[in-house]
């Protein structure tokens, strides 16, 4: 079986909800298990619900939910059966009701506390998922709904639950193993899960990607097809590079360094899952199925290509802190990261000398407790805006002069922090945020004027975002 994930674009109105029935009844001989994401915007619309009804202004966040509710309704009328139209309409109306006796809760709250954050956002896949069911039948094939939250346990951490592989995988193949006898097409939800009490959890923005790559690997899937809105994993971001090629195969470590580092067409934890079983994934564009998009496989074909992609993330802070306390003493760097570990701050890039530290921030939201505790340690500084750029490609293991190649063609930029990561695999560093454009543009020049074609694929279309 194979497990085929539709990211919100694919799934944003009736057209593109019949292409995906056209794509999956295309592979139905593969016995696809289907998961979705919300339509279009609407995990973001729900959250914005839910902060009118915190500030109190119930009536703003009953008007916003309707345009919700009617763009879902006049969708299900477009694509359902007649038969199924009633009962469609009748769940659809029941998740409304229950959404706005949320929104009521969280105007006596006073406040969204992440208990009920996730309350409103998972009703996004619970209500495109019956959507694309109908639309499958409606299509001829027998679309099973499936109801991943009995199935996907997770930890009670609201927002951002971890997923409780022993519970869990065990459950996912049971249930999914049973929806697909009898030729059916299980179509369930990414992003949710819920707790040992029943509660409704979700794991994280972006995190239907990865529950794909859960439930396949619970199902020993043969692939994972995640369709999206771009023909794959591209060599960088074509919003700032218009010739950006797309890869065609990549491995599994090159994809994790560039889900991790910002490419946006992957939630980084997606790959784990599927890499532990060494199944494929393939990431696909639901506007032009005929093209095959990027597998992301174990052990990529041999490539002449010395950089198989650039990724950058934007809006990092670098934290440096200077201490000659460093100098011969031992647990000083297990005592310096427990600051961060307790304040749930992840750390990307660590650069360290005798006598300093560096680390590169992501997540900012526990800035001003994680730099009171770095205090104790010694003299701290915080550079803001900054931009973190990654060059990924096997062959940087082993090719001699690879760094003198990337510093020379950025020359014009100043560089800090630079990093041959511990896999080898990757070199990255920082720069100011505003050089980031200048410095991709010139990386992408130095590296990528020459495609090998046996490894790239040079866009036949200008490429939507990501
Ligand atoms: N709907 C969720 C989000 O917008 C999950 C996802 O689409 O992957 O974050
Ligand atoms: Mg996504």
């Amino acid at each position: 079986m194979i497990v085929m994930k539709f990211g919100g674009t694919s799934v944003e109105d009736a057209t593109a909800i019949r292409r995906l029935t056209s794509i999956v009844r295309s592979q139905h001989h593969r016995q696809p298990v289907v998961a979705v994401s919300a339509m279009g915007k609407t995990t973001n619309g729900l959250l914005e619900c839910a902060r009118l009804a915190a500030s109190g202004d119930l009536t703003a966040a009953r008007e916003k939910l309707e345009t919700i509710a009617a763009h879902h309704f006049k969708t299900a009328d477009q694509l359902a059966l007649a038969e199924d139209k009633d009962s469609l309409r009748q769940a659809l109306g029941n998740r409304f009701d229950e959404i706005r006796a949320t929104l009521e809760q969280i105007k006596q709250a006073g406040e969204v506390t992440p208990r009920l954050s996730d309350a409103m956002s998972a009703n996004g896949e619970l209500l495109s998922s019956p959507v694309v069911a109908a639309a499958l039948r409606a299509d001829g094939m027998k679309g099973v709904w499936v109801d991943v939250r009995p199935l996907m346990r997770t930890n009670d951490d609201f927002t951002r639950a971890v997923v409780q592989f022993e519970l869990a995988n065990p459950k996912l193949k049971e249930g999914f193993t049973a929806a697909l006898t009898d030729g059916g097409v299980p179509v369930t939800q990414g992003f949710i899960g819920s707790t040992a009490e029943g509660v409704t959890t979700t794991i994280g923005r972006g995190g239907s990607d990865y529950s794909a790559s859960i439930i396949g690997a619970a199902l020993d899937a043969d692939e994972i097809q995640i369709w999206t809105d771009v023909d794959g994993i591209l060599t960088t971001d074509p919003r700032i590079v218009s010739e950006a090629a797309k890869v065609k195969t990549i491995s599994f470590a090159e994809a994790s360094e560039l889900a991790y580092f910002g490419a946006k067409v992957l939630h980084p934890s997606t790959l784990l899952p599927a890499m532990a079983k060494e199944i494929p994934v393939c990431v696909r564009n639901s506007r032009r199925p005929q093209n095959e998009g990027t597998a992301i496989v174990r052990t990529a074909p041999p490539s002449s290509a010395l950089v198989k992609a650039i990724a950058f993330k934007r809006g990092i802070s670098v934290i440096n802190i200077a201490s000659d306390r460093m100098l011969m003493a031992y647990g000083f760097l297990a005592r310096l990261f427990d600051v961060f570990a307790r304040h749930e701050t992840p750390v990307d890039m660590v650069a360290t000398s005798e006598v300093s530290v560096s680390v590169t921030l992501d997540d900012t939201r526990n800035l001003d407790p994680v730099l009171a505790d770095l205090q104790a340690f010694g003299e701290v500084s915080v550079e803001r805006d900054q931009a973190l750029i990654c060059l990924v490609g096997e062959k940087l293991k082993f090719t001699p002069g690879v760094a003198s190649r990337i510093f020379s063609s950025i020359e014009q930029v100043n560089v800090s922090m630079i990093s041959h990561g511990a896999s080898a695999i990757n070199v990255s560093f920082i720069v100011a945020d505003r050089d980031v454009e200048q410095a991709v543009k010139s990386l992408h020049r130095e590296f990528f004027s020459q495609l090998d074609m046996a490894t790239f694929e040079a866009p036949a279309v200008a490429q939507a975002s990501a």
